[in-house]
């Protein structure tokens, strides 16, 4: 769908269709222009992964819930945007002194300076301490160890820059490069905290050269990191208690902290392949296909994974995990806030 100055085109995406969600952006680009803004599915989208998320700005993403899925059903591939008019406020001096309050709200913000020099993943520096990092598919936490993650740790191997949303003075974004080893190369957007510890902790995986590939192959495919990463963890467990072996896995070795392991299964779901069709429906389903007591160990609100947050760490967490009216999430309310000295 091409929106360009108010006028409405549906025009044949064929040629993109099998295309990532990186090479649809770019094509589209080279198309219509550096200016046209571009939203679009992956082939988990396509492939109809029930998890699958809206892309756009090469990295970002509309990542939970689903969205993708529903654009895949409807044979839509992108959204691109563009326009040569001004966007005009009712009342501009309003505007005007809105931003300048938001922007000094932001500068006063205790997270502010972290969450720039080190991104979201910061969090796992600084809470796992006090047990909100979850570990092992939640069956550890509390200050667990894995020394390879984290925001400070990226920005000492792997980080080349940030990344602004448009306007944003913040700048949580991360750009990061790995060349070794060779089989984990990428370079582009970086995790976010809820992908490092999805993928990190809650599948003992101690690699961050690993999780910034697996990273790079979700956005790709446009699936949800935490949705995915929770499902392969939860595969890990299920694998651990022996209730699914190599013959369900296709062969795969879902050790705990088996990284080339956990990237198979990515690609196996985002394809709906062999076991990945199984997971490809999300937490719920797959637990009662796997039976034994794998539907009563899932974290899950309304069938959506629980995002990285341990609420016996926050209490409060609880609250919004468990009244969220589209599952779990962590920003539709913030009755955590008690629980957080910052917020008092
Ligand atoms: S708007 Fe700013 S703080 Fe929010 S995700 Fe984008 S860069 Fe990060």
């Amino acid at each position: 769908m091409y929106v360009n100055d108010g006028e409405v085109e549906i025009k044949d995406a064929e040629r993109l269709w099998g295309k990532d969600a990186y090479e649809a952006e770019e094509s589209l680009k080279k198309e219509l222009g550096d200016k046209v803004r571009v939203a679009c599915i992956g082939k988990g989208g396509e492939n109809l992964v029930k998890f699958a998320g809206v892309m756009s700005d090469m990295g970002r993403t509309t990542g939970r819930s689903g969205i993708g899925c529903v654009v895949g059903s409807k044979n839509l591939k992108a959204v691109a945007v563009s326009g040569t008019k001004k966007m005009e406020a009712a009342n501009p001096e309003k505007m005007s002194a809105l931003v300048k309050g938001m922007i000094k709200i932001n500068r006063a913000w205790v997270m502010e300076p972290p969450v720039t020099n080190y991104g979201t993943s910061v969090w796992l520096d600084l809470f796992n301490d006090f047990g909100d990092v979850p570990f092992k598919y939640w069956t550890l936490g509390g200050g667990s160890d894995l020394t390879n993650l984290g925001g400070l740790k990226m920005a000492e191997e792997i980080l080349t820059g940030n990344y602004h949303c448009y306007g944003c003075p913040i700048g949580c974004g991360r750009e990061v490069k790995v060349t070794s080893p060779a089989k984990y190369a990428v370079e582009g957007p970086g995790p976010e905290y809820e992908t490092l510890t999805a993928f990190g902790s809650l599948c003992m995986i101690d690699d961050l050269a690993a999780i910034a590939k697996v990273n790079d192959i979700c956005n790709r495919y446009g699936i949800d990191t935490i949705e995915t990463g929770s499902l392969v963890a939860f595969s890990m467990y299920c694998y651990d208690k022996g209730w699914i072996t190599r013959e369900d896995t296709d062969g795969l070795d879902l050790i705990w902290g088996n990284a080339d392991a956990a990237i198979a299964l990515v690609e196996k779901i985002a394809k709906r392949e062999g076991f990945g069709n199984t997971l490809a429906d999300g937490l719920k389903p797959a637990a009662e296909k796997i039976g034994h007591d794998a539907s009563k160990i899932i974290g899950h609100v309304k069938g959506q994974a629980f995002p990285m947050h341990d609420p016996r760490d926050m209490p409060g967490t609880a609250i919004n995990y468990g009244t969220s009216e589209r599952g779990h999430a962590i920003f539709t309310d913030r009755v955590y806030s008690p629980n957080m000295v910052w917020d008092l």
